[in-house]
């Protein structure tokens, strides 16, 4: 089977076929290697109303089979394998996969991230029934709403702000007696009239079987149980990037997200990270697959200055 590739993206989300779109149509010989299916995270996002082209929105399914069709369409090619080393020095750079070793010219770090779970009995059959980690993507449903937000940086409190604007009322649900988040959240959310706050306090159980109905709150102070009845809960206590393949090789940020100048570009010439990844301040569909776009224009000049 072909092993040698100009470029080799590890991951097909929206990042990864984004770049796979841009290398086959510039004639690159392109292989995405995807451990599970084609999307990523679309596969999880019952419906996406903020991804421009689609002015009644598109489930995520039917928007990740077309991306990955496109890109398969100008030749790139998917091959459905983990990687699980990589030697990003070595000339090629070689990927490795429990099947066989590739040879890449380049590589393109696709490999997304997952929120962080609290962890809680039933949490993960009620995500997109209720439960939430992006508020910027499933606020909209919540119009009108009772919604808990779990948290207290800056992500719980620019959600729970986006929230005030959209839900009748916000309760933000946070360990400690103060925000994490920078100043800059403070007043807007401590003055929002539909905001309340539940401190030193955790989510402890959900309530629902086909749709969130509630949350158990216990204040860690006085071991108080709170049942709180609510339509959506986002939980904001973090992300947890799929960066390991790149430790030891690339820098990573305190957060675990692969070190970038601010574009695709990598500190190793020929590497790039693209999309919930990298460091990077918005991490939706639409700044994933501006990357993978980037990140195939610097490959070529890359390419081009290898060649000359
Ligand atoms: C519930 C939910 C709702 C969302 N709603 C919206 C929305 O409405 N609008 C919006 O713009 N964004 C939304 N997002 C965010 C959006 O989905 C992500 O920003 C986007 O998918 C990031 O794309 P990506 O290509 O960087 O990574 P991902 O989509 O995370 O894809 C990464 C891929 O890499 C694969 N992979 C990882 N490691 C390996 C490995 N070692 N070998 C091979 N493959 C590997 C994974 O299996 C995965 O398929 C939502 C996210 C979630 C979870």
């Amino acid at each position: 089977m072909e092993n040698r590739f100009d470029m080799i993206i590890i991951g097909g989300g929206p990042g990864g076929y984004s770049a796979a779109l841009y290398a086959a149509r510039s004639g690159l010989k392109t292989l995405v290697l995807e451990k599970f299916s084609a999307g990523g995270q679309l596969g999880q996002t019952h419906w996406i109303d903020n991804y421009p082209g689609f002015p009644e929105g598109i489930d995520g399914f039917t928007l990740a089979q077309q991306m990955q069709s496109q890109a398969h369409r100008f030749g790139a090619e998917t091959r459905y394998e983990q990687v699980i080393r990589l030697e990003l020095q070595a000339q090629p750079k070689r990927v490795h996969t429990a099947k066989q070793t590739y040879l890449a010219k380049t590589v393109v770090f696709a490999t997304g991230a997952n929120a962080r779970p609290l962890g809680l009995a039933g949490e993960e059959a009620l995500i997109g029934r209720g439960v939430g980690y992006c508020a910027a993507c499933d606020g909209m449903f919540y119009k009108g709403k009772t919604v808990v937000v779990v948290g207290g940086g800056n992500t719980a409190a620019s959600d729970a702000l986006l929230l005030s604007r959209v839900a009748e009322k916000v309760i933000l649900v946070h360990r400690r007696d103060t925000l994490r988040a920078t100043k800059v959240y403070h007043s807007p959310l401590l003055n929002a009239p539909n905001v309340q706050f539940r401190w030193d306090s955790e989510v402890v159980a959900l309530q629902g079987q086909e749709r969130l109905t509630g949350v158990t709150v216990k204040n860690l102070k006085t071991g108080g149980i709170e049942e709180i009845s609510c339509q959506g809960l986002f939980v904001s206590i973090g992300r947890l990037p799929n960066s390991a393949l790149a430790e030891g090789q690339l820098t990573l940020d305190d957060g675990g997200y692969i070190q970038t100048d601010g574009t695709p570009q990598t500190e190793i010439a020929g590497v790039y990270a693209v999309g919930d990844v990298r460091n990077t301040p918005l991490r939706q569909v639409v700044t994933a697959v501006a990357d993978g776009a980037l990140a195939v224009h610097q490959a070529e000049f890359y390419l081009s200055q290898q060649e000359s």
